[in-house]
């Protein structure tokens, strides 16, 4: 954007009367130090932007740093703020066990989608926000002493959606486990299919599945974990097949969004509709786990299911 134009020179201000007398020559120093009228202003802009966040639950204002302390999550009242991938993964992840998978790979425009903003330069823009090169990170970790394949989405990168990338390298991440016997963990967050990439991305639900169902058959264990938000292809493709099913606290999970839902069947929605809480009342979440005690439950989980999977081979 040129500001050139709307400089003080072209508009002429320069040679225009001062606004306020100049005061009498020699005191312009102790003019210049009490502009008592611009004091309050310039405090304000003197206070670093992003210290300090609203709590959107229960309006406290928490440091931030506070906040990166308790994992996002509010210190009075328990919200869950969004998180991103890697720092997800830090936490969960024992100390330098993981070992991430095609980290390089970077999505194409293969359909030369060009809309409101062309797919190419959301892309680069986004890259550079968030320092991912898409929506998901992949790999092979430890977590409470299981070796694990581990695949966390990103909601910062174009809304978690999930393109050819988020599906391919998900995919891997479970061939991966089929292969080295391993539990899977995939923590989601996403709008659902990235529409710059069209069928493209609708095909990446039945990858993922496909994948999945050959993890399933080696009688290995998937935890899906569904956070804030969790909607449309991703909800309807690999998030929602889980041996376990978890959903952190307050999650909005679905297929459609509410107001597409209402509209279409002109009904009023039950009261929390779509939250992790009336879906685990309704049966499609197995538990609610919050952040803080995540690590803790997948070392519980995995053992439980392991178990039960050996078992269940050893039955043929
Ligand atoms: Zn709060």
């Amino acid at each position: 954007m040129s500001t050139t134009s709307f400089s003080k020179k072209t508009l002429g201000l320069e040679t225009g009367e001062p606004a306020v007398t100049p005061p009498p020559a020699g005191s312009e120093t102790t003019f210049a130090k009490k502009p008592k009228l611009g004091s309050t202003k310039s405090k304000k802009r003197d206070i670093p932007e992003g210290l300090w966040m609203k709590c959107p639950k229960c309006s406290t204002m928490i440091f931030d740093k506070e906040l990166d302390d308790n994992l996002k999550v509010c210190t009075k009242c328990g919200h869950h703020f969004p998180i991103g991938a890697r720092e997800r993964i830090n936490a969960l992840v024992e100390t330098c066990s993981f070992e991430e998978m095609d980290a390089q790979m970077t999505s194409v425009d293969a359909l030369r989608f060009t809309g409101v903003a062309a797919y190419t330069d959301k892309l680069q823009e986004y890259q550079k926000t968030t320092k991912l090169k898409d929506a998901v990170v992949t790999g092979i970790g430890k977590i409470d002493g299981h070796r694990l394949a581990l695949g966390v989405m990103d909601f910062d990168f174009l809304g978690g959606s999930m393109g050819s990338v988020v599906g391919e390298k998900l995919t891997r991440l479970i061939e991966a486990a089929t292969e080295k016997a391993l539990p899977l963990i995939i923590i989601s967050t996403s709008g659902g299919a990235r529409m710059y990439e069209g069928m493209f991305s609708l095909m990446q639900m039945a990858k993922t599945c496909g994948a999945l169902a050959y993890h399933a058959k080696q009688k290995l264990p998937y935890i899906s974990v569904l956070t804030n938000p969790t909607y449309a292809g991703v909800m309807a493709s690999f998030a929602s097949v889980g041996d376990l099913v978890l959903a952190e606290p307050g999650a909005m999970i679905g297929f459609a969004g509410p107001r597409v839902i209402k509209d279409t069947t002109q009904a009023e929605l039950p009261s929390g509709f779509q939250t992790a809480e009336f879906l685990m009342e309704h049966g499609l979440i197995d538990a609610i786990v919050p952040r803080k005690e995540m690590k803790e439950r997948f070392g519980y989980y995995l053992e439980f299911l392991i178990e039960r999977l050996k078992k269940a081979a050893a039955l043929g």
